[in-house]
């Protein structure tokens, strides 16, 4: 159907600046139904060098909230990035958008966004270090003999092994909605397995 988002964008890039046609009309909240929609348009760009247009819809009225993005350059995909970790290199960037799920199976750790989560651009330290502050929440407000305890404390010791190099894991980022990905700094480590290819192209033709 039609252009896609890339080939529109990387027109307006080509022109070198971005174009965001004023909104005159009064929109309506989808959930209260009144007039008293606010949008707001940010163009974010991101160290790696991508931009992401981030679309803020807020109403006031009844709180209803929610974010958009758009990425400029990487074409978002619904797909399975996995990414091995085997060198100690913990600088592999990561966009999560708001359908982003992240998985360690080797920390046995799963990270699943919530309805109302927002973007989340950071590196594998930086996941990691989130990671640890959950267990260590766990951790404290938990009772020390319970199972859920013991697991979250193996959980915590394999989590500072990959953080120190000592092991070598597998991160998952699983999106059903395209909005994430993975830039690793070598592209031999990481796979990419798309959603769309599956179910829409069963017999693909090479030409
Ligand atoms: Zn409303």
């Amino acid at each position: 159907m039609g252009n896609s988002i890339e080939e529109k964008t990387s027109l307006k890039r080509s022109q070198g600046t971005y174009e965001l046609p004023e909104i005159t009309d009064d929109l309506s909240c989808p959930v209260c139904g009144k007039k008293t929609l606010k949008m707001s348009r940010t163009l974010y760009k991101l160290p790696d060098g991508d931009d992401i247009f981030i679309l803020l819809l807020e109403c006031n009225e009844c709180n209803y909230r929610k974010t958009d993005m758009i990425s400029m350059f990487t074409a978002f995909q619904p797909g399975e990035y996995r990414l091995c970790v085997d060198d100690g290199d913990l600088t592999h960037k990561i966009f999560r958008g708001a359908t982003g799920n992240l998985d360690i199976e080797e920390i046995g750790v799963s990270i699943e966004r919530g309805p109302a989560a927002n973007f989340d651009f950071t590196n594998i330290e930086g996941i990691l270090l989130k990671i640890e502050e959950k267990l260590k929440f766990f951790l404290e407000t938990n009772p020390i003999d319970s199972i859920e305890w013991k697991n979250c404390n193996e959980s915590i010791k394999r989590l500072r092994k990959c953080m120190a190099g000592e092991m070598v894991f597998n991160v998952v980022l699983k999106d059903t909605d395209g909005g994430s990905y993975i830039t690793p700094t070598s592209a031999d480590k990481m796979t990419f397995v798309s959603y769309k290819k599956k179910k829409d192209q069963p017999d693909k033709k090479n030409s």
